[in-house]
């Protein structure tokens, strides 16, 4: 795909990643006309060909992967796409559109020249923007936690992101830590394939699948869930750091009911607390974790239903949900040695990492701040962050309106900078604080 054309010295646009949402900007950028450059600091589709497990598949569904002008046109809608058919999609995606990319060149620093435009620091070379759109993720930093160190070598330890299948493990029982998406699918996969799992159940939520005939997720997109936007939700910018709630696309789709899995003889914990060499505790809330996530898992069917009965709408009826299993007490620790266990899944999520823009765009927690996008730093823009906009803005579904709503904005400032033969004003930078990155 990447050329290995040189760096130019200064570029109207450059936008940093080359996931689906750098691919999006820059193919919304293309069709405005604006000039710009993509840099990649891998290859395009890095984070999907080379950080996904071997049985990965979509959990959203087909009929949702919506990139600008390339929506899903394979013969599967409702189904859920495995990893290789994303890299495909993807790669279709980045054919089609030609981007201007350079692979292999990671951006190290993005400051304020003297000049007033942005200054890009990359591995090969350092050039200057007008504007800068940051499309690299959120998924920067493995969470691992420091009393990881307390395990013996003995114990085999791997984050999600480098997980591919069960026989990576070696052979012995597997403690899965985290039941967000990820957590729940490997712990899954693990025992599909026999092995022996025991999970540490956090505070992630669950969401049925199908429900009353059909998928929850075309029941929310026709409710109008997608459309709900950040400023409107009721935890407010706090969405953006909510756990996703679990099911599966594997084999079709299902929803994961952890006490199920409990009666096939997986293993249930409460949120991990420390480990001490081999001993790891857990705190005494797996009842109540079960209990939340089922209380989310409810409320979202009796949206549907409500939704159902208001719209008038013939769709069959659903068993009423009931417990399949509880624990009789909260269990608060495991000997890894003991029960057999030689490897612990650490499927806890990421820490998005900025520390190389330096620029005034972070709160104090070093999350980046902006409206739509838009950040108070003049020239600055993020894409493709969860709730940027809306649910489905960190995903396939809202990412082209994102990137085309940031094309917008840039080319309305380069059109006023035009007439004003100067730096067009920031629509945004005087109504938000600013602070430094931590
Ligand atoms: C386990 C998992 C499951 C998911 N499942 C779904 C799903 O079912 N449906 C859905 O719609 N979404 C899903 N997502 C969310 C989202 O679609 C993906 O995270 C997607 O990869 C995000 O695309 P992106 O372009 O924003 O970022 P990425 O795909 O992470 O791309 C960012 C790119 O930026 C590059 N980069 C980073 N730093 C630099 C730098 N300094 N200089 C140059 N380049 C840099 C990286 O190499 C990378 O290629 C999932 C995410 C995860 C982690």
């Amino acid at each position: 795909m990447s050329t290995p054309t040189p760096l130019a010295p200064r570029y109207p646009v450059v936008v940093i990643g080359g996931g689906q949402a750098g691919l999006s900007t820059s193919h919304c950028l293309k069709k405005a006309g604006i000039a710009h450059v993509m840099l990649e600091k891998r290859e395009i589709g890095h984070a999907w060909r080379h950080q996904r497990w071997d049985t990965f598949c979509l959990v959203t569904p087909n009929w949702q992967c919506r990139l600008p002008d390339f929506p899903y046109q394979g013969g599967d809608p409702k189904g859920f796409m495995l990893r290789d058919e994303i890299v495909d999609y993807l790669e279709a995606f980045a054919r089609k559109t030609q981007p201007p990319v350079i692979e292999g060149v990671s951006v190290r620093r993005v400051s304020r020249h003297v000049s007033g435009a942005l200054e890009v620091d990359t591995t090969l070379g350092t050039c200057l923007a007008d504007h800068v759109v940051v499309a690299t993720g959120g998924y920067d930093i493995p969470i691992v936690p420091p009393c990881a160190h307390s395990l013996p070598p003995s114990v085999t330890q791997v984050h999600s992101v480098a997980y591919r299948n069960p026989q990576q493990l070696p052979e012995g029982e597997v403690l899965v830590v985290g039941s967000g998406q990820s957590g729940v699918q490997i712990m899954e996969d693990l025992h599909l394939a026999g092995r022996k799992v025991h999970l540490a159940v956090g505070s992630a939520p669950r969401s049925p699948r199908m429900y009353r005939g059909r998928e929850s997720t075309e029941w929310l997109h026709e409710m109008g869930f997608y459309n709900l936007t950040v400023d409107r939700h009721p935890l407010g910018d706090e969405a953006r750091h909510k756990t996703n709630h679990y099911m599966t696309g594997r084999d079709g789709g299902h929803e994961i009911d952890l006490r199920r899995f409990a009666l096939e003889g997986v293993r249930l914990y409460g949120t991990l607390d420390d480990i001490r060499g081999t001993e790891v505790s857990f705190r005494p809330d797996l009842a109540r974790n079960l209990d939340e996530a089922d209380e989310v898992y409810c409320s979202i069917r009796r949206d549907i239903d409500n939704y159902i009965a208001k719209a008038g709408i013939d769709a069959p009826a659903e068993p009423p949900f009931h417990k399949a299993w509880a624990p009789g007490s909260d269990p608060t620790s495991l000997d890894l040695a003991a029960a057999g266990i030689t490897s612990v899944v650490w499927a806890i999520g990421f820490r998005a990492d900025y520390r190389w823009i330096d620029l005034p765009a972070f709160d104090g927690r070093g999350h980046p701040r902006f409206e739509r996008g838009v950040s108070a730093v003049p020239g600055l823009y993020f894409v493709g962050l969860p709730w940027l906009n809306t649910w489905g803005s960190g995903r396939f579904l809202g990412v082209a309106d994102d990137a085309q709503y940031l094309v917008e904005v840039i080319g309305r400032r380069q059109a006023a900078a035009a007439t004003n033969g100067a730096s067009a004003d920031c629509e945004t930078s005087a109504r938000l604080p600013v602070s430094t990155a931590s």
